[in-house]
């Protein structure tokens, strides 16, 4: 029986893949210019990691870990998201000493288990940043100017960043309560999910998936309203901060993230093309408290993420050129193969993309080959080649021929070949 791949979890494929590594290519660069490292996280952790961080009560951790417990019953999980093992690698190797301020990113495959949809996959990749020890509003707005520069990089040219203060331990707890007597009125209207939730987290219900909650929500009293002078001020500074960037951006009270280390800023960019209900690209926000409660110094916290394939949904599509060979080498008979085997291997190393056929075909098969693998050159070598040291180099747009001697092979073929 033929064996597939699990459900929700995709291979990734040409002409995907090339796209994929161009857009990991431009975020890797942008990334480092702004001065981020980059950092690589095991796939498995400690279940407790996410449990802690993002809260007992978020759908990550209640719905949706991949979560297995080894030989010895520990409990481990396959990452469902990048802020929190930056976060323990951050204090394990305690990159805060002696400079807390540190600037990392990562591209890492997340798992989720989610019911299926466009854009909502059960392994999905994430590239995003994280900025530690840094709680002015500089900061936020620095990030967020970051994020909307990749997209623009890569030719995303409908979206919007919205933007949220969630405040923080300060002024949420007021804010807390009015939320839920608000949301008790109306709690016969509420899915079940944000009915169990409500008097722990009423904020979550802002960021369900549920038609009726959202309806609900849309009346609900906003933080905005009731935040503290340090949050408003903070909020107003990355505002301020954001114009002089010239991002624009819409502030919207829905946008709360689903997890509890956020405090201050919470923001999301929103694709308006390719996507459907699945619509944000990407999201992020601060996390003052993370470090501490994950056992490290006091420390302030910035990041974001943005999906890959969601990514890829929204980009104008592009036309990926093949681009696997430059030189398809033609042989006939084994002593020009033999020949041939050891020059198509010099070739490669000049950066000049060589292929060639062992199995002694015919050379119209051969040269079908190198049409198929958009060859711009043929280099045509048989035993009357091989005794007279020299190759037939067939240009195959042109159809012109010339003799090259093997001396000059190399240094013809770099003269010739458009890379
Ligand atoms: P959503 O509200 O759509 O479920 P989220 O709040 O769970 O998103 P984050 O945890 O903020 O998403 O993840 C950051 C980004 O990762 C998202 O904006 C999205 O681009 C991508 N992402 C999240 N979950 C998935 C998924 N299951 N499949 C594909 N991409 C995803
Ligand atoms: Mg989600």
């Amino acid at each position: 029986m033929q064996i597939q791949s699990v459900k929700g979890m995709h291979d990734l494929l040409m002409p995907d893949s090339v796209q994929w590594q161009k857009i990991r290519a431009i975020a890797s660069e942008l990334f480092e210019n702004f001065g981020f490292q980059y950092l690589e996280m095991p796939v498995v952790e400690r279940t407790e990691l996410f449990a802690r961080s993002s809260g007992h009560t978020s759908d990550i951790v209640q719905k949706q870990m991949y979560v297995f417990q080894d030989k010895k019953g520990e409990s481990f999980c396959l990452r469902p998201e990048g802020t929190a093992p930056v976060v323990r690698a951050y204090i394990e190797h305690r990159l805060y000493y002696p400079e807390a301020y540190q600037k990392f990113y990562y591209w890492a495959p997340m798992y989720r288990y989610e019911r299926m949809q466009k854009g909502r996959y059960r392994q999905h990749t994430q590239v995003g940043i994280e900025v530690l020890g840094a709680h002015e509003p500089y900061v936020d707005a620095e990030c967020i100017f970051l994020l909307t520069e990749l997209y623009r990089r890569l030719g995303l040219a409908a979206f919007s960043v919205e933007l949220n203060s969630i405040g923080d331990s300060t002024c949420r707890p007021a804010y807390r309560e009015k939320l839920v007597s608000y949301f008790q009125a109306k709690v016969s209207a509420l899915c079940e999910d944000c009915q169990s939730r409500l008097k722990k987290n009423p904020m979550r219900t802002f960021d369900c998936k549920n038609e009726a909650c959202k309806e609900v929500s849309k009346k609900a009293p906003r933080i905005l309203d009731d935040l503290c002078g340090p949050c408003a001020t903070h909020f107003e500074s990355v505002k301020q901060s954001l114009k002089e960037l010239k991002v624009p951006f819409d502030v919207n009270s829905a946008i709360v993230r689903g997890l509890d280390y956020y405090v201050r800023t919470a923001f999301e960019v929103k694709s308006s093309i390719g996507l459907g209900a699945q619509d944000t690209l990407g999201a992020g926000g601060r996390y003052d408290g993370l470090v501490k409660t994950l056992g490290g110094p006091d420390t302030a916290g910035f990041g974001f993420a943005t999906g890959i394939e969601r990514l890829m949904l929204s980009m104008p599509s592009q036309e990926v050129s093949v681009g696997r060979c430059h030189v398809f080498v033609a042989v006939l008979g084994d002593k020009a193969r033999a020949f041939a085997f050891t020059l198509v291997n010099q070739i490669r190393l000049k950066h000049i993309k060589a292929e060639i056929n062992y199995e002694n075909k015919s050379l119209k098969v051969q040269m079908k080959q190198a049409d198929r693998l958009g060859a711009q050159y043929v280099l045509m070598i048989g035993d009357h080649e091989l005794s007279e040291g020299k190759s037939i180099l067939r240009n195959m747009q042109t159809q012109e021929q010339v003799e090259v001697a093997f001396s000059n092979i190399i240094s013809t073929l770099e003269q010739r070949i458009q890379i």
